[in-house]
C-alpha cells in the first residue's frame, strides 16, 4: 500500500503500537498475528476511525452504547465491532439490533445480561455471538466483573445455558493506576487454568482479554490474546465530545 506523504496521528501512533505488541509477542515466542488489538474508540469521531480503517485496521472497541449504536451504522460493515466493559443488560438488545456486525462483548458480568444477549441474538436470527467473561482481578467494589471465585459457575451458565453466544475466554481491567497489573493478570492466569479444568477445554480455546494503553506489553508477555487499546492510538479521551 503507498504510503500518503502526512499521515494522521492515529496512524502513526496506530503503527507505533502496532510494532510494540509484534515485539512483545516474540518476547512471549508468539506472533503478532496472534494477538488482536482492539482499538478502543470510544468519545473519538468517526474520522478517526476512517483513517484507520484506511490502511486496513479493522476491530474496534466502544464502551457506550448509545455511543456505538450512532456510530457503527455510519462506517463500514466489515468492522469487527467489540463492545468492551460493562454492559446494562436492559440494553442488550438495542446493541444487537444496531450493530448487527457486533464480533464480540468483552464484559458479559452476570447471568441476566447473559441472558439477554442470547435472546436477542435469536431474536435477531444472527450469527452466535462471542463473549468474554469479565472477571474483577483488583477487587474494587467500583469496578464491574465477577469475583474471581464466581468466574467458574457465570462460565459454565454461558457455556451450557446461552446456546446463541459463544464462550470465547476472559477479560480484566485491573487497577487503573496499573500499581496491581501483575497480580491482576496472574489472577485472570489462574481463572483460566480453573475453566479450562472445569469445563474440559484447553487453553487455546480460552482467550484472554487484558492489557491496555498503560500495560499491553506486559499482558502481552503473560499471553494475553487481545488488548484494548485506546489513547495511545487516539490520543486523550475528550467526553466533552462523546
Ligand atoms: C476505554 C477502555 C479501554 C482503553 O483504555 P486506554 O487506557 O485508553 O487504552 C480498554 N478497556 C475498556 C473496558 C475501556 O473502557
Amino acid at each position: 500500500m503507498a504510503t500518503p506523504a502526512v499521515e494522521g496521528a492515529a496512524v502513526v501512533a496506530l503503527r507505533a503500537v502496532l510494532q510494540r505488541v509484534r515485539l512483545a509477542a516474540e518476547k512471549s515466542g508468539r506472533r503478532a498475528d496472534d494477538v488482536r488489538v482492539v482499538a478502543v474508540s470510544k468519545t473519538k469521531p468517526l474520522a478517526l476511525i476512517d483513517q484507520l480503517y484506511g490502511v486496513g485496521h479493522r476491530c474496534f472497541g466502544e464502551n457506550y452504547v448509545q455511543e456505538i449504536v450512532d456510530k457503527a451504522p455510519q462506517l463500514p460493515e466489515d468492522i469487527e465491532w467489540h463492545f468492551v466493559g460493562h454492559l446494562q443488560s436492559k440494553k442488550a438488545k438495542a446493541l444487537l439490533t444496531a450493530v448487527p456486525n457486533l464480533a464480540m462483548v468483552e464484559g458479559v458480568d452476570n447471568e441476566k445480561v447473559a441472558n439477554n444477549l442470547d435472546r436477542a441474538v435469536s431474536n435477531i436470527g444472527r450469527e452466535p455471538l462471542k463473549v468474554l467473561v469479565q472477571v474483577n482481578t483488583s477487587g474494587e467494589v467500583s469496578k464491574s466483573g465477577v469475583n474471581p471465585s464466581e468466574c467458574v459457575d457465570l462460565v459454565k451458565h454461558v457455556k451450557l445455558d446461552c446456546p446463541n453466544l459463544v464462550f470465547s475466554g476472559l477479560m480484566t481491567i485491573g487497577m487503573p493506576d496499573y500499581t496491581s497489573t501483575p497480580e491482576n493478570f496472574k489472577s485472570l492466569l489462574s481463572c483460566r487454568a480453573e475453566v479450562c479444568k472445569a469445563l474440559g477445554i484447553t487453553e487455546s480455546q480460552c482467550e484472554l482479554s487484558m492489557g491496555m494503553s498503560g500495560d499491553f506489553e506486559q499482558a502481552i508477555e503473560m499471553g494475553s490474546t487481545n488488548v484494548r487499546i485506546g489513547s495511545t492510538i487516539f490520543g486523550p479521551r475528550d467526553y466533552s465530545k462523546k
